[in-house]
């Protein structure tokens, strides 16, 4: 598994300084649970973090989703560690990284997805935040997402199978950091469906006025 796209700079500064919001929180820590070259990125970023942290006036509530995060990577699972679990025999390497498994329960097969039309599913995941929205997607093998601007930030990373968007190509660990600049469709390679952990922090603008009209059932 070679990742290819990493979380940025930006991200990661907040993450190791505690003041990103908990959505974005579970986005980075997943990407990190399965990224070494991240994980290594974030010890020098915890270095700069801790001094900015200092420097910057107290937060609690900051703190408080800072927190929730922590305490749930920090809790002991009784699932085997992932790393053990990539190698496995059955060899499918899509088990749910933590901080996911703690949301959502180790077995990606036994989650309960709600359909979001075209064949694509949804799971919401419920934060102790109001500054963004969590869900799984599962976007069926072969098929787009309708094509979408932002209004705001959107990251995805991808938990199973693989999606293409423009020259890209986006698998297992690797997250796409969209604004508003960024019209696009993603759409799932042809092998499998794809499995993708989305945040964002305001509604997508999708270009079909049908997909807008429902868009308020949908919840995205
Ligand atoms: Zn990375
Ligand atoms: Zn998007």
């Amino acid at each position: 598994m070679t990742i290819r796209h990493h979380v940025s700079d930006d991200l990661l500064l907040s993450y190791a300084a505690g003041s990103l919001a908990e959505g974005w929180s579970i986005a980075v820590a997943t990407h990190l649970a399965l990224c070494p070259s991240c994980r290594r990125r974030l010890t020098v970023a915890e270095g700069i973090g801790g001094e900015l942290l200092d420097s910057l006036p107290h937060d609690a509530s900051v703190d408080d989703a800072w927190a929730s995060v922590r305490r749930r990577l920090e809790q002991p699972s009784k699932a085997p560690p992932f790393a053990s679990r990539e190698t496995s025999a059955s060899g499918q390497g899509d088990g749910l990284p933590e901080p996911l498994r703690s949301y959502l329960g180790s077995d990606i097969d036994a989650l309960k997805w709600r359909p979001l039309g075209r064949g694509a599913y949804q799971i919401p995941i419920r934060t102790g935040e109001r500054e963004t929205r969590v869900r799984l997607l599962r976007i069926p093998a072969g098929k787009p997402v309708p094509e979408h601007s932002h209004g705001g930030r959107e990251l995805t990373l991808v938990l199973s199978g693989s999606f293409v968007d423009g020259e890209n190509i986006f698998s297992r660990g690797d997250i796409e950091d969209a604004d508003e600049s960024l019209m696009h469709q993603p759409v799932a390679t042809a092998d499998s469906d794809c499995i993708c952990l989305a945040v964002t922090d305001a509604p997508l603008k999708f270009r079909s006025w049908i997909v807008r009209a429902i868009q308020p059932l949908l919840g995205i």
